[in-house]
């Protein structure tokens, strides 16, 4: 749209969920608008999550590797070391090529950028704080609010990006900290703590919570614990931080069980605080125009997305359900398809989640937990990756598949991996929960040898019949 005139579509935000709804909206003819204030597209996700995150993760495990395997490979390497301002570089390189990439692409679906702050003025207007100063009020017809959301702290706990730090300061730390504090056993707080394990901090990980993780298939997650301890993260489970003292050289702070008892102190050069995200919709002017939030502060939508305010609609992680990029992007998809007059449709049971630590941990559908409370009788097929060849071969065999059918029709209820490339593997399975399948379909599909896909169809056959294998 140019200046002035009014969009069919304006979305505020370009994270996952707002950059995907611009150009889905623009490919479906509609005159868009995306407003941003960072400066630079994809969100939370390119900028300071997702993609930072996974860049850090590959160069760290990198030099893990080259430390503890190469060796045993035959690979013999003398003076190794981390060039830590060379590593960031690699990360900061990945975040601006792709970053720019979204930019070509709304250039080549005509999406208007306007880069700014928005703040809803009316129910079809958006008055926007330019990033180069001055102030512009863009139209649309419908309006999403796509703001994502923000590093959350604890009470008491102040983030200074120094010695305090959020995932944000995480992913830049100038140096590698002898020791480091994760507070928050999550997926967040577990792949940033691998990040800095692998690259020589000792890691301790506090959590509230008695188990790492809690969305995760029990057994996977026992394993997934002990896979970490094996790496030399240290865990204080059932914990709770009380007290930070940042007034000498490091970090000390005061825990107590989270039952209540007797404290300890634990130290710290740099404390990590991962305890979760909070929906972003300050300044954003919901109440002026009166759109309605849950009790934790996201917007609730109904099931074409659209808030109690007529045209004006919300998704991604400022909404209720998992905050993933994957699950922002299909929000932003189906509810443009709602506003161009179609049907659109997310499967919220079957978003997969994964944790990219090494061997990755990647599942979708329900845990064993799950369907054991839901009364459904069902069976569970298990295979190790210790009997996969694939695995094996490469000395890379850590790791599990385990899959829940139903006892009776034998349909695929869930699927959870623990294993190198879990978080590619894991799509065959999210096509089989997809369509339906039973364990059976899978296991009488032809796969290629050697992989570790076998373990899959080999969990599958252990469901009904026998694996071949063990
Ligand atoms: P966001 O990505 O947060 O984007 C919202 C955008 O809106 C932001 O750019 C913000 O600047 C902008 N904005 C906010 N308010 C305004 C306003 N008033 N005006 C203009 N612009 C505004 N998810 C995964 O699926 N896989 C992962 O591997 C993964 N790793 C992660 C690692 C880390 C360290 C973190 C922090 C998150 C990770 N996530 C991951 C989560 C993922 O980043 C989010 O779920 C995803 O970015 C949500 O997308 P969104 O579009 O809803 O919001």
């Amino acid at each position: 749209a140019a200046a002035g005139e009014e969009s069919d579509v304006v979305v505020v935000g370009g994270g996952p969920g707002g950059y995907v709804a611009a150009i889905k909206a623009a490919q479906l003819g509609l005159k868009t608008t995306c407003i941003e204030k960072r400066g630079t597209l994809g969100g939370t996700c390119l900028n300071v999550g997702c993609i930072p995150s996974k860049a850090l993760l590959h160069s760290s495990h990198m030099y893990h590797e080259a430390r503890t395997s190469f060796a045993h490979h035959g690979v013999k390497i003398s003076n190794l070391e981390v060039d830590l301002p060379a590593m960031m570089a690699q990360k900061d390189k990945a975040v601006a090529g792709l970053t720019k990439g979204i930019e070509g692409l709304f250039k080549k679906n005509k999406v208007t950028y306007v880069k700014g702050f928005g703040k809803l003025a009316s129910p079809s207007e958006v008055s926007v704080d330019l990033i180069d100063g001055g102030n512009t009020v863009v139209k649309g017809k419908n309006i999403i609010i796509a703001t994502g959301s923000d590093v959350k702290s604890l009470p008491g706990i102040t983030i200074d990006e120094k010695k305090i730090v959020s995932s944000t300061g995480a992913l830049c730390l100038s140096g590698i900290p002898k020791k480091l504090v994760v507070i928050g056993a999550g997926y967040i707080g577990l792949e940033m703590g691998s990040v800095w394990n692998r690259l020589g901090s000792e890691v301790t990980v506090v959590e509230f919570a008695p188990d790492i993780v809690p969305s995760m298939d029990g057994e996977i997650r026992k394993q997934f614990q002990r896979m970490l301890e094996k790496q030399k993260m240290k865990f204080m489970l059932k914990t709770k931080v009380v007290g930070v003292d940042t007034t000498g050289d490091g970090v000390k702070l005061t825990l107590e069980p989270a039952a209540g008892g007797e404290q300890s102190i634990l130290e710290a050069d740099i404390v990590l605080v991962s305890a979760g995200r909070t929906p972003y919709t300050a300044g954003l002017g919901l109440d002026a125009v009166g759109v309605e939030t849950d009790k934790g502060g996201r917007i609730l939508v109904d099931k074409r997305f659209m808030t109690n305010v007529n045209g004006v609609y919300a998704i991604g992680d400022a909404i209720p359900g998992p905050m993933l990029a994957h699950k922002a992007e299909e929000d932003g998809v189906a509810c443009v398809e709602f506003i161009a007059g179609k049907e659109g449709h997310v499967d919220y049971d079957l978003v997969p989640g994964v944790v990219y630590t090494h061997p990755e941990v990647a599942s979708v559908g329900k845990t064993e937990e799950q369907v054991k409370a839901s009364g459904i009788a069902y069976r569970v097929g298990k295979f190790p990756l210790l009997a996969n060849s694939r695995a094996k071969a490469i000395d890379d065999a850590e790791g599990l598949v385990k899959v829940v059918a139903d006892k009776e029709t034998d349909k695929i209820l869930g699927v959870h991996i623990m294993a190198q490339n879990a978080g590619e593997i894991i799509h065959e399975a999210v096509l089989a929960l997809q369509y339906g399948a039973s364990s059976e379909d899978v296991a009488r599909t032809c796969h290629a040898h050697p992989t570790v896909s076998e373990a899959l169809k080999e969990a599958c056959l252990q469901t009904f019949s026998k694996a071949i294998h063990i």
